[in-house]
């Protein structure tokens, strides 16, 4: 067989990084990403791109932990390297805290952020309103930075990329061997899959330089992540909510919650308001499988429905569908083979 030809459709954080790890993994291949939109203008770009894990109910923890392990690793050897402002990774040191003692003092993912441990009673004193938290530091990916360094590693490694809707993966069927589905909220009407759903998220990014620890609350509504240049300010979370347009009731929702977690925000300028759709499932969409018209057949990966949290696990699903292309590859040989004989 002569060089598999892989399309992988969409050009988030979760199309870019499978792009480039099949890239990785199968040098053979040729590989192409089809979207019809690239950053600064996916989903993916107004995200906060913090590492602490969203709980996907479908999943179980050890394979959610497995992503976030490998993506943590794979991130913090960038922050690590010559590349980590360019690549916008960077560490960042902060506080969880809680209203109530929750249920789970430990979460699943706390022995692989660096030195989680409970906060101290006078630590808590910064927070009045809360009685429990926790000390950590994570990484953050400030996002259409780390969006354009992988889209520069792509073209680096021989990956195109066409600006294409795609309104149906089998029209891919003539030129491809194989689809990748990084669709996102997109596969809702690609694939019509109905359990994908959105859930809305407004954030505003503002001009807050003095601003160096990250603050979340831990029911997970109202967050401080400082970045490089800009420190994003959330949130909201609407369930089945299609609009993409800002609400002023939410922007100063936003800005007044955070500001009684952190009252310096009183004087943070320049502030910018950006809404996403979070590509929402009861657990991510990670399978083979394989359409059939008339007898002609396409394997497709799907890799969708990441949630509130496709930066914190992007690379382990990203290895995940390069390891089920590669049965792709493998069954695809088989049978040609097989036609041989
Ligand atoms: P997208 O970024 O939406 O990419 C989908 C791609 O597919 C796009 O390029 C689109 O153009 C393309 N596409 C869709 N349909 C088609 C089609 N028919 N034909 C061709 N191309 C198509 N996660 C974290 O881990 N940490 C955070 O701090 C965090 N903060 C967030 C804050 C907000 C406000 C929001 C909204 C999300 C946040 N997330 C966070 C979640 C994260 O943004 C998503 O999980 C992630 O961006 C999903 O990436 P994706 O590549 O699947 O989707």
């Amino acid at each position: 067989m002569a060089a598999p030809k892989v399309a992988v459709v969409g050009a988030g954080v979760i199309g870019l990084s499978t792009a480039l790890c099949i890239a990785e993994t199968c040098p053979s291949c040729s590989v192409m990403v089809l979207s019809d939109q690239f950053s600064p203008n996916t989903t993916s770009d107004v995200a906060a791109g913090m590492l602490i894990p969203h709980t996907y109910p479908g999943t179980p923890i050890h394979v959610q932990k497995q992503w976030f392990k490998e993506t943590f690793t794979y991130l913090f050897a960038i922050s690590n390297s010559a590349e980590a402002s360019e690549a916008g990774i960077h560490l960042v040191s902060g506080w969880q805290v809680f209203k109530n003692t929750p249920k789970e003092e430990l979460p699943f993912w706390s022995d692989v952020v660096l030195g989680f441990r409970p906060m101290s009673k006078a630590e808590l004193q910064k927070f009045p309103q809360h009685r429990f938290g926790q000390a950590f530091t994570t990484l953050k990916c400030d996002c259409p930075p780390y969006l354009l360094w992988l889209e520069k590693r792509l073209k680096a490694t021989g990956v195109q990329m066409y600006t294409r809707k795609v309104a149906d993966l089998w029209e891919l069927h003539s030129k491809y061997n194989i689809v990748v589905n990084c669709a996102g909220i997109g596969a809702h009407q690609l694939v019509g899959d109905e359990k994908l759903f959105p859930i809305r998220g407004q954030v505003l990014k503002v001009h807050a330089p003095w601003v160096k620890n990250f603050i979340r609350d831990g029911e997970g509504l109202t967050y401080i992540y400082p970045g490089i240049h800009r420190v994003t300010l959330g949130g909201t979370r609407e369930k089945e909510s299609w609009s993409l347009s800002p609400d002023p009731g939410a922007t100063k929702g936003i800005f007044d919650r955070c500001c009684s977690l952190e009252p310096s925000l009183r004087g943070a300028q320049d502030i910018k308001v950006k809404v996403g759709l979070r590509p929402s499932r009861q657990c991510v969409r990670l399978q083979r499988e394989v359409l059939s018209q008339g007898g002609v057949k396409l394997p497709v990966v799907h890799n969708y429905g990441h949630g509130a949290g496709g930066f914190s696990v992007h690379r382990g699903t990203a290895k995940e569908a390069a390891r089920l292309v590669g049965e792709c590859i493998a069954a695809l040989q088989g049978s040609s083979s097989r036609a041989k004989l």
